[in-house]
C-alpha cells in the first residue's frame, strides 16, 4: 500500500477550500485573526472566534479545513476555532511576560 504524504492531503484539502463560506471574506477574516492575535484573555479570544464561527458552522468543508490547518501548521482562525502551529488553539495559556528585575 502506498503512503500518502502530509503534503498530497494539504494539497487535496486546499483545492477544497475554494468552495469555502470565507472565500469572499478575505478582509473580514484578516481582521478577525488580528483581533483573536492580540487578545490577552481566553475569554476575549472566545468572544474574537464570535464571528468566523458563524461562518465556518454553515460551511461545507469543515473537515477538509481543519486538515489542511493541522497539515499545513497554520497559525490563525480555521474551521471555527483558533490554531497556533497547526494545534487547535483552546488550551493555551497566555502569561504576562514576568520583568526582570537587578
Ligand atoms: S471551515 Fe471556515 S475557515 Fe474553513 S473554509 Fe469553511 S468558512 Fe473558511
Amino acid at each position: 500500500m502506498r503512503g500518502i504524504s502530509r503534503e498530497v492531503l494539504a494539497r487535496d484539502a486546499a483545492w477544497s477550500l475554494a468552495d469555502g463560506n470565507c472565500k469572499d471574506l478575505t478582509v473580514e477574516w484578516a481582521r478577525w485573526e488580528a483581533t483573536y492575535s492580540a487578545s490577552p484573555t481566553a475569554a476575549a479570544r472566545q468572544a474574537a472566534l464570535t464571528e468566523p464561527a458563524a461562518v465556518c458552522a454553515a460551511c461545507p468543508i469543515v473537515a477538509e479545513c481543519s486538515d489542511l490547518a493541522e497539515l499545513s501548521g497554520y497559525t490563525g482562525i480555521a474551521a471555527g476555532q483558533g490554531y497556533r502551529n497547526g494545534r487547535p488553539d483552546n488550551a493555551r495559556q497566555r502569561q504576562p511576560r514576568q520583568r526582570k528585575t537587578a
